[in-house]
C-alpha cells in the first residue's frame, strides 16, 4: 500500500497462556474511514490498545506515520498523532465538561492558560457538545458521554481518531448523529478507524473493512464483499 498512515503487522498479544491476537496485520490509508469488526471477545480493543500503546505487543511491529511506535509510551503515541475514544467512557468526574479537555490539549502542546480554552470551546462545537460545556460528566446523557469521549480524543489533534463502540446501546437517531460526527472528522482530514458492533453503521461509514474472529483476522474488504463473506457470517453466527 502506497504511504499507509498505520502499519500493523503481525502483531501477538497473549495474556497468560490465552493468545488474544494472533499475528495480526493491517495496514491503514491516510484519509480513510477504516471499519474493524468482529464478534465480541475477537480482539478489537486488544488490537486497539496495541496501537495506542495502553498494552505493549509481544510480537509484531505497529509503525504509524513513518515511525515505529511498538515500543513507546501512550504519550509519544498520542504527541504523534494517535487517538481513541475508550468503550467504557473514562472522564474525569470531578471537572467540567470543558475542562476535561485540558489534559489532552496539554498533550497537544496547549499550555493550559494560552488558548487551551478557546481550543477547547471550539472542539466542543464541533462535537455539539458546547451547551454543556460547565456540567460535570454525571450530568450528561448517554449520547452526551459518548461524545465527550470523542471530544477528548479529538482534543489532542489527532492525525488518526480510533472510536471503540461510540454508539453502542444508543438510538437509531443517536446512531446518525455519531455517524454525522465522525464523517464530519473524516473530512476534515482525519483518519478514522470505526469499532462497532452496530453492521448498519460500520457498513456506511467504512471504505474498508477488516474483521477479527478469536484474535486472528479472518476476513479484509469493502463493505459489500464482507456481508458476503461465508467465513464472516460464520463468526458471527457462532456468537
Ligand atoms: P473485543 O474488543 O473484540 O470484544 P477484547 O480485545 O476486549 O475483545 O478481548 C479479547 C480477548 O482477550 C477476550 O477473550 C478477553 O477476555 C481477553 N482479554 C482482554 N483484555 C484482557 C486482559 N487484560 N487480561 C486477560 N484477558 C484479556
Ligand atoms: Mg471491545
Amino acid at each position: 500500500m502506497a504511504n499507509p498512515l498505520l502499519e500493523v503487522d503481525g502483531v501477538v498479544k497473549r495474556f497468560g497462556g490465552f493468545t488474544a491476537l494472533n499475528r495480526v496485520t493491517l495496514h491503514v490509508k491516510a484519509g480513510e474511514r477504516f471499519g474493524l469488526i468482529g464478534p465480541n471477545g475477537s480482539g478489537k480493543t486488544t488490537l486497539i490498545n496495541c496501537v495506542a500503546g495502553s498494552l505493549r505487543a509481544d510480537e509484531g511491529r505497529i509503525v504509524f506515520d513513518g515511525t515505529d511506535v511498538t515500543g513507546l509510551p501512550p504519550h509519544r503515541r498520542t504527541r504523534l498523532g494517535i487517538a481513541r475514544s475508550f468503550q467504557i467512557p473514562k472522564p474525569f468526574t470531578s471537572m467540567s465538561v470543558l475542562d476535561n479537555l485540558g489534559i489532552p490539549l496539554e498533550y497537544a502542546g496547549h499550555a493550559r492558560s494560552e488558548g487551551g480554552g478557546a481550543e477547547a470551546r471550539e472542539i466542543l462545537k464541533e462535537i455539539g457538545l458546547d451547551a454543556k460545556a460547565h456540567l460535570r460528566p454525571a450530568g450528561l446523557t448517554q449520547i452526551e458521554m459518548r461524545k465527550l469521549e470523542l471530544a477528548r480524543a479529538m482534543a489532542a489533534r489527532p492525525k488518526l481518531l480510533i472510536s471503540d463502540e461510540a454508539m453502542a446501546g444508543l438510538s437509531s437517531a443517536e446512531v446518525d448523529d455519531i455517524l454525522a460526527i465522525l464523517f464530519r472528522l473524516n473530512a476534515q482530514g482525519i483518519t478514522i478507524i470505526m469499532i462497532e458492533h452496530i453492521m448498519r453503521a460500520v457498513m456506511r461509514f467504512s471504505q474498508r473493512v477488516v474483521v477479527l474472529d478469536a484474535g486472528e483476522r479472518i476476513a479484509e474488504g469493502t463493505p459489500d464483499e464482507i456481508v458476503r463473506n461465508p467465513a464472516v457470517e460464520k463468526a458471527y453466527l457462532g456468537e
